[in-house]
């Protein structure tokens, strides 16, 4: 069973090579208590800020049987966005996944037809639920379980060959899939490059942030206004912040590069304050539907707008 088991696994990854992902691995849903128990930690010392939701559905989080009954092994996928298009020094920035079309729908549609696959090869009556980004599931540690990535000081997955600019996304199914791949060693070494470009020492300790300082959390997931101090933070981000991801090395040495699927956005390259301050709810919707900055709406758009405006003009 084993032996057959570990060919699937080979002609799976296969496929989902052809489909375009960068790499995927499978994990047997074995409790993952070290995870849990630092889990916890983040949210008892409230590095999570505002995001209460992350204090829901823990129960979820530690037994994934819960979002499938039956699992018996978590496909972990990762897709790269590292695609060309980069923002200016100095002017409105946005981040670099945010500068293609909406990352939940491209992968959701891949795992799709790579279920499909499975499906072709296990049988049509197998049980399978898929997540990207939209259930409670610590896809990081499934994804260093499975031997496809490890996380690095910056609190990011490093995928061999792919750097960081990747997404994943999760196919969870009632058949075993065994692959014996061993989890990867750690990649960061003595590399200190994103706690010494962090603007704002959001990152505290390697593997830890305090998101109530993350220019990501603060112009994406935030809902209320900013304080003086958090609009001061964001500098010149619009939406999203890469420069823990611009300076690592497997960035920047990164051989696989974006999935040819993702479109490029590029008349978001270097948006003008201006513009975004004057939209109305259609041209927002013009501008930005289909991509992950639609999500968090017109308001919070022009607030990002105003405090980089704001920075910006400080700068000058
Ligand atoms: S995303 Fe930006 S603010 Fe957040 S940890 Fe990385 S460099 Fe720091
Ligand atoms: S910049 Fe250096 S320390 Fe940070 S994640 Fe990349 S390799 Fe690790």
């Amino acid at each position: 069973m084993a032996e057959t088991s570990t060919t699937l696994a080979r002609i799976i990854r296969k496929e989902a090579a052809r489909i375009g992902f960068s790499a995927i691995g499978f994990s047997s849903p074995v409790p993952q208590s070290l995870a849990i128990e630092r889990y916890k930690a983040m949210i008892a010392e409230k590095r999570h800020a505002e995001m209460t939701y992350m204090e829901l559905q823990i129960d979820e989080r530690t037994m994934p049987d819960m979002l499938l009954p039956g699992l018996k092994t978590i496909i972990s996928a990762a897709i790269s966005y590292n695609h060309p298009l980069h923002n200016s020094s100095g002017q409105p920035a946005i981040s670099k996944y945010a500068l293609i079309d909406d990352y939940h729908i491209v992968v959701r549609k891949k795992l799709e037809e790579l279920l499909e696959f499975l499906k072709s090869l296990l049988g049509e009556d197998m049980k399978a639920t898929i997540a990207v980004d939209s259930s409670p599931v610590l896809e990081k540690t499934w994804a260093e379980h499975s031997g496809i990535g490890k996380t690095g000081k910056n609190t990011l997955l490093i995928v061999p060959s792919a750097g960081s600019y990747i997404f994943l996304g999760e196919i969870f199914i009632n058949k075993e899939i065994i692959d014996n791949k061993p989890p990867l060693p750690n990649f960061c070494g003595s590399c200190c490059k994103c706690f010494e470009n962090c603007p704002t020492g959001a990152l505290i300790e390697p593997g830890k942030l305090d998101a109530s300082k993350c220019i990501s959390y603060l112009t994406v997931e935030l809902k209320r206004e900013f304080s003086a101090e958090e609009s001061a933070m964001i500098g010149n981000n619009l939406f999203g912040c890469d420069h823990c991801q611009e300076v690592c090395p497997h960035n920047q040495q990164a051989s696989i590069t974006a999935d040819r699927s993702f479109t490029l956005c590029n008349d978001l390259l270097n948006i003008s304050t201006e513009t975004i301050l004057t939209l109305t709810k259609s041209s927002f919707r013009n501008f930005f539907y289909g991509t992950p900055i639609f999500r968090i709406g017109l308001k919070r758009m022009k607030r990002n707008a105003r405090a980089v405006k704001e920075n910006l003009q400080r700068a000058e």
